[in-house]
């Protein structure tokens, strides 16, 4: 993935978006697909806010066992369903090696969790498709570690990659969930040809901090984003706390178009 032996942008097309290049991409949507009705809301209020991809986890990462898992193979249908009603695309998280072949058949991007980029059998897994390959940081990786985690997917022939920054943990985590690495942004853009999206969302894991975030990181220079949003996020099944309103959603994008129109 080094712009040393490939000097020009990676630029992914998906039926709907063009991620990369001079492009801005937004992907809003719920951290989980919840139920049908609540993930077509959801796709109706991205698509508001100019999201050409509709982001919702099927299945879930979570620390505890105990936290909701996810709807599985149903939540992916939904979905499917609340991206096409919409004209938009999908991106969704595969966690194992043995639900690549079922996510690829409803999934236009593969969403790599924070927790799962070093998981190297996964990586592979995914660059054997042909599918775009959207790869998070992970929370203690640096960014060699990530532009290494690129290589393992990249080595098996899929090469359409997009870098995310969801922030790291570092010293100081009290009063946002991650640090949002901005810096990270224009080094990666330096030291390879792939896309770099930034998640303020995850970053920093309190809704009122996202709008100010999502504001930088578009300044930061990335390609995209992709930010969480709930109707009712004391209800949320995940992520609740991160969570924008639609109004809050729809007014932090018009801004975040703005500010892509100026840099
Ligand atoms: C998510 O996108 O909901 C998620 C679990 O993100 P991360 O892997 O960055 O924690
Ligand atoms: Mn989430």
């Amino acid at each position: 993935g080094s712009r040393l032996f490939h000097p020009q942008d990676t630029v992914i097309h998906t039926p709907h978006a063009v991620i990369g290049g001079n492009e801005f991409v937004m992907m809003a949507g719920p951290c989980s697909v919840e139920s049908e009705e609540h993930v077509k809301k959801m796709a109706r209020v991205a698509k508001k806010g100019g999201a050409k991809i509709v982001r919702g986890g099927a299945f879930k990462p979570r620390t505890s066992p105990y936290s909701f898992q996810g709807l599985g193979e149903e939540g992916l249908k939904y979905l499917r369903e609340a991206a096409d009603e919409n004209e938009m695309d999908m991106i969704t998280e595969v966690m194992d090696d043995e639900h690549v072949e079922m996510v690829a058949k409803y999934t236009d991007i593969f969403q790599i969790g924070a927790r799962n980029m070093q998981n190297f059998s996964l990586l592979k897994t995914v660059g054997k498709t042909n599918i775009p390959v959207a790869l998070k940081r992970g929370m203690s990786a640096t960014i060699d570690d990530l532009l290494n985690a690129a290589e393992y997917i990249a080595s098996e022939g899929n090469r359409q990659i997009m870098l995310l920054e969801r922030g790291i943990r570092t010293f100081d985590n009290k009063y946002t969930r991650n640090t949002f690495d901005l810096g990270a942004v224009p080094v990666l853009q330096k030291l390879t040809h792939y896309p770099v999206i930034v998640d303020p969302s995850h970053a920093v894991g309190e809704w009122d901090l996202v709008t100010p975030m999502a504001l930088a990181g578009t300044a930061s220079g990335a390609s995209g984003m992709i930010v969480e949003i709930h109707d009712e996020p004391d209800k949320a099944l995940s992520d609740g706390p991160q969570a924008l309103k639609p109004k809050t959603y729809l007014k932090m994008a018009q801004k975040v178009f703005e500010v892509h129109q100026v840099i």
